[in-house]
């Protein structure tokens, strides 16, 4: 009997592949025999993950692509399906954010990273419910929130807003496509251990410590915290699961964030 939790052979494209979060996630997916695309705008990102994967024994393949740009969001699921026969999973770990005040925020800031957290979700989620109602296969998509689209985030408040719509579309498209046998989930990390983060200050042990204060496991997540869950939502463990947010944030400290 083929095991629930299985994704192998799942034909699976995780945008930002590269680094973070994401680069775990493919490396996780990867030695359980899921087969590989990952995607982002950066191929000095991409190209030492898929060349780590592959020498491990693993199965991935890189594109280059703007999740901002619908066509470049189509060439990646086209590019998927001339190298696998199919697609299964999409993953929108996409991400970026400005550390601005709102009235500091110029226009074009504003527009990117809506551009690339909320159309560039919208966009590759398109692509890829498109193809798998070709196909006739049912598929997954899992969109990647934070947990400061669930509260007041001054300083990020562009970020906050796209990531909660994303949430939004979440549900959206999860109703829209359930018909079609398409799963839309999405999940809603805490504060990660990753490079970017570190770079965004938590590299200050001070800084670290006071973020790992408001968590109620008292320290901050691990990339692997965060693949672990996308593994069981791509996999048929998780086929009654539709239209869910699931905070993956180390719970809230007793008194509070
Ligand atoms: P990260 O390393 O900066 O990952 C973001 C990825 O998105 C990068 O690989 C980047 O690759 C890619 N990207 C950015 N703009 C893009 C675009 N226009 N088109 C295609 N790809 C693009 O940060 P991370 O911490 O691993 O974050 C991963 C996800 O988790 C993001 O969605 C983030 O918002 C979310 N998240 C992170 C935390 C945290 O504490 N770390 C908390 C909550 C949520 P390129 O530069 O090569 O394009």
């Amino acid at each position: 009997m083929k095991d629930p939790f299985s994704i192998e052979d799942k034909v699976t494209i995780i945008t930002g592949g590269g680094t973070g979060i994401g680069a775990s996630i493919a490396h996780e997916f990867a030695s359980r025999g899921a087969r590989l695309l990952i995607a982002s705008r950066k191929l000095s990102h991409l190209e030492p993950v898929r060349d780590e994967i592959r020498k491990a024994g693993g199965k991935c393949e890189m594109a280059q692509c703007d999740v901002r740009d619908p066509a470049a969001c189509e060439a990646t699921i086209a590019t998927a399906v001339r190298h696998f026969g199919r697609l299964d999973v999409l993953i929108n770990n996409h991400g970026g954010s400005i550390a601005a005040r709102s009235l500091d925020l110029s226009p074009n800031g504003w527009g990117a990273v809506v551009g690339i957290n909320l159309n560039g979700t919208f966009f590759a989620s398109k692509a890829a419910a498109r193809q798998f109602i070709k196909q006739n296969t049912g598929g997954v998509i899992i969109n990647m929130s934070t947990y400061l689209a669930l509260r007041a985030s001054p300083m990020a408040a562009s970020y906050a807003a796209a990531k909660s719509a994303v949430i939004n579309l979440t549900k959206s498209h999860a109703s829209e496509w359930g018909g079609f046998g398409i799963r839309v989930n999405c999940i809603v990390p805490g504060p990660i251990e990753t490079e970017a983060a570190a770079a965004r200050g938590w590299g200050n042990p001070d800084l670290r410590a006071k973020v790992g204060r408001t968590r109620a496991l008292g320290r901050l997540g691990r990339v692997g915290e965060i693949a672990y869950p996308c593994i069981f939502l791509a996999s048929d463990a998780a086929s009654y699961i539709s239209g869910a947010m699931l905070v993956i944030d180390g719970g809230t400290a007793p008194r509070g964030e």
